[in-house]
């Protein structure tokens, strides 16, 4: 029996109750583990999916009810102790106990840290003007939903940040009736992500839907109503201003590593972890949107955000919790829904020197393969299902390919894909 095995009867405790939390727990459960398992998570809810926050249910076509990750029977007959409302403050490694807010502690066998991140504060909004009524972050179900109750047609809109959660809000919010400005401080859209070519193609798709997108803008302030509530201008630093019933502001994400960081585990823009999503402390794994893993694929530690790879790393830690076998690691990805644009990501593209466009930008439906050396290193799909799923394959697979036969759509994928591994080296 392995050592793994040997303490399937202990205390697992988990913090952070997203996705990434939620499906360790379950996970292990199911792969054998035997012992107590606690969930701690801050927020109130029964734990929710987070894309929806920006598509279905912030345009209400999804009720809460369905954003739920596992029923609250689930838990019960899981023998999985949820608690929510309840924040772990610090962690003591030699006793082995996790304090909470509450005032309790709670021992651990092997604790798992599943904190993801928080919206990043955007500098220009001092105390006032965060904590002005029309003013908002997208991160919990209760962002969403304030951010629903604002959505007035006629009214104005401003988002700050043209990545994929300001561009989601965009276009729901522009379905809706409102008059929609984005501002990017970088010459493009989703510039940290895709290449020219793609962010050029959702601008366009955009301001055809009526957003007005402004790029290399950046907000220096803001000016509050008479009473001090409510923002009722944006000043950017190029001298524009833009009036605003409601402002939305998405630029990015910091990692919650600081209770790792205060109990003296490696930190680095996110929890540092092994292959094996192992902290410092053997005893301690992390996983999800918190994490810096290190990607046999890309050789190199990365930090993923994204509803896949934390699902994936919550699959595997519970796997060597229980000493079972894993499989290899998936290649990420993740998916953003704009209008009628599914965008599937599989990869990362950082490191490219060659872009080959296959399909038409014209009928929404294209791939944009990110090459270094003949090998892909990424792929963005749009409304091509196929393509993507064999994407996953040729990049975990290092396959060589031919550019010019991959910008070739009378040549499948497919045989593209068998070619190249049939190939010497
Ligand atoms: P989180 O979901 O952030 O969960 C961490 C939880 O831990 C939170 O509930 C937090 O409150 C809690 N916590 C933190 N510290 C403590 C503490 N000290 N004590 C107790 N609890 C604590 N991904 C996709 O792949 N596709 C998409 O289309 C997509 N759309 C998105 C849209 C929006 C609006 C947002 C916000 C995210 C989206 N994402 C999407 C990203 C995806 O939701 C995240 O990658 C995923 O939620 C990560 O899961 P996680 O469990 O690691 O972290």
């Amino acid at each position: 029996m392995s050592a793994a095995a040997d303490s399937l009867n202990d205390r697992l405790v988990v913090i952070g109750t997203g996705c990434a939390g939620i499906e360790l727990a379950f996970s292990a459960r199911n792969a054998g583990w035997t012992g107590p398992i606690t969930l701690i998570g801050e927020e109130p809810d029964n734990p929710y999916q987070r894309p929806p926050l920006s598509k279905a249910f912030l345009t209400g076509e999804a009720a809460a009810e369905s954003l739920q990750l596992r029923t609250a029977a689930l838990y019960k007959s899981s023998k999985i102790d949820l608690q929510t409302g309840v924040r772990a403050v610090s962690i003591d490694r030699e006793t082995k106990t996790v304090s909470l807010g509450d005032g309790t502690a709670t021992p651990y066998d092997r604790l798992v840290l599943a904190t993801g991140g928080r919206a990043r504060p955007l500098p220009a909004a001092e105390a006032d003007a965060a904590a002005a009524s029309n003013y908002f972050y997208l991160r919990t179900m209760a962002d969403s939903a304030g951010i629903r109750a604002r959505l007035t047609p006629g009214e104005s809109l401003v988002i700050v940040g043209g990545g994929y959660v300001g561009l989601e809000v965009a276009a729901a919010a522009v379905k809706r009736g409102m008059r929609v400005t984005v501002l990017e401080a970088a010459p493009r859209v989703l510039a940290r992500v895709t290449a020219p070519i793609v962010s050029g193609f959702y601008e366009k798709v955009h301001r055809e839907a009526g957003v007005e997108i402004l790029t290399g803008e950046q907000v220096e302030s803001f000016a509050l109503s008479q009473d001090g509530q409510r923002i009722a201008e944006v000043s950017c630093a190029s001298g524009r201003r833009l009036s605003a019933d409601l402002v939305v502001a998405g630029i990015g994400l910091l990692p919650n590593a600081e209770l790792a960081a205060q109990c003296g585990l490696a930190v680095d823009d996110g929890i540092v972890v092994d292959a094996g999503l192992r902290t410092s402390d053997p005893d301690i794994f992390a996983i999800g949107d918190c994490t810096r893993y290190f990607s046999t694929i890309y050789g190199r530690l990365v930090r993923i955000e994204s509803v896949p790879s934390a699902l994936e790393q919550a699959r595997k830690a519970a796997g060597l919790l229980c000493g079972k076998a894993v499989r290899p690691d998936a290649v990420p990805w993740f998916w953003s829904d704009q209008y009628d644009l599914n965008l599937k990501m599989v990869g990362l593209s950082s490191g490219y020197d060659h872009l080959v466009l296959r399909g038409s930008l014209e009928q929404h439906s294209f791939s944009a393969f990110y090459l270094a050396d003949n090998r892909v290193l990424a792929v963005d799909t749009v409304n091509r299902p196929v393509e993507f799923n064999l994407s996953k394959r040729l990049i975990a697979e290092h396959i060589p390919v031919d550019a010019t036969l991959l910008a070739d759509e009378a040549v499948p994928l497919k045989h593209l894909l068998e070619a190249g591994q049939n190939q010497p080296g």
